[in-house]
């Protein structure tokens, strides 16, 4: 019995030293052939090694990570919390200013944000009231973004066959229909683009722009929307 247990034991016993004595080198192979890799001391670290974590040392309590201080807070240790100096303002108020279409309010003094951006207020002209910007593309239809035409003719060309509102949207002679033969668009052979040169007017100035959309045969007679891009 006793020999029976022995000869279990013998190779279970080897197994876990070398289970440890593998483990500890491999937990410190970095280390043993390349030295430690250390950080300096913070205010709440000791110098360490950042690849075994061996320590050396006290924290440095003159190594903060400050933050700067705001109107309500003032300059601020990230690490230890530790606080420098007063807050900008006396009654630890934000000077606000109003919200634009680009920015949401912000404090005058110290950059904080608080709340949205404004949406833009289009006229039936395309200039925002607020702001005074004006959307991108503009013609006899009206003046739209970029979101907007590519909304409008997936709903166009999703129950259609031939693109009507293509034809509509922009003068019938700038358009061509053609067979997809370029592999960048990456919708195989029997896709179609439909491709626009149409006048987009955009606060006062006139760019030609190549409207794309990319259709697919549904039916014999029909074409279901796949994109469309403004190149
Ligand atoms: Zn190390
Ligand atoms: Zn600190
Ligand atoms: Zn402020
Ligand atoms: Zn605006």
């Amino acid at each position: 019995m006793n020999k029976r247990k022995s000869g279990f034991m013998l190779p279970l016993t080897f197994i876990v030293i070398m289970a440890i004595i593998f483990g500890f080198n491999m937990s410190n192979t970095p280390c043993r052939q390349n030295g430690h890799t250390w950080a300096a001391a913070t205010c709440t670290m000791a110098k360490h090694c950042s690849v075994c974590g061996e320590t050396s040392g006290e924290p440095n309590t003159n190594n903060h990570k400050w933050e700067d201080a705001t109107c309500t807070t003032p300059k601020t240790c990230v690490r230890c919390q530790q606080t420098y100096g007063e807050p900008l303002s006396s009654t630890k108020e934000h000077t606000w200013e109003a919200a634009t279409c680009f920015s949401p309010q912000k404090c005058s003094v110290c950059g904080a944000t608080t709340g949205t951006k404004l949406a833009h207020e289009y006229s039936s002209k395309g200039i925002c009231s607020l702001c005074g910007e004006t959307k991108p593309y503009g013609n006899s239809y009206g003046y739209f973004d970029e979101s907007e035409l590519y909304a409008m003719a997936k709903d166009a060309i999703k129950d259609f066959c031939y693109p009507t509102y293509v034809n509509n949207f922009c003068s019938s002679a700038n358009i061509k229909i053609e067979k997809v033969t370029d592999d960048r668009l990456g919708y195989g052979k029997n896709c179609f683009s439909v491709v626009a040169a149409a006048d987009f007017s955009s606060g006062g100035t006139v760019t030609t722009k190549g409207f794309v959309a990319v259709i697919e045969p549904h039916t014999s007679t029909t074409y279901a929307f796949v994109d469309a891009y403004v190149e």
